[in-house]
């Protein structure tokens, strides 16, 4: 039999991922948005012309139950991009993770 805490190929696959991606920092969960918006000078062509508004990025998130528009800078966009990127491939291994548990549960494999 073996021991309780070995794993399988594609459980260490898994965690060796994960681990990669939590030794780079940054992580930030969340969904991107562009929203174009018109702005405060009324001379502007933003207001005469709906294509000519200007886009600004926002990370809309629920945050203790309530949703939040968070405006992000342009020189924070590729930084948050890269972090809210690496934020759902570490979801998505953990859900990956968990499932590999939870099959080896349903087949009584230790
Ligand atoms: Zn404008």
């Amino acid at each position: 039999m073996l021991p309780r805490t070995a794993l399988s190929k594609r459980h260490r696959d898994l965690y060796s991922k994960l681990h990669q991606l939590l030794r780079q920092p940054g992580l930030m969960r969340g969904s991107l948005v562009e929203m174009r918006r018109r702005c405060g000078k009324k001379t502007c062509r933003c207001h005469a012309n709906p294509a000519a508004r200007h886009a600004s990025l926002y990370l809309g998130l629920r945050l203790n139950g309530r949703q939040r528009m968070v405006y992000i800078p342009a020189a924070w966009e590729a930084r948050v991009r890269e972090w809210n990127a690496r934020y759902s491939q570490v979801r998505d291994l953990l859900e990956r993770l968990s499932l590999a548990f939870l099959e080896q549960l349903e087949k009584r494999k230790r």
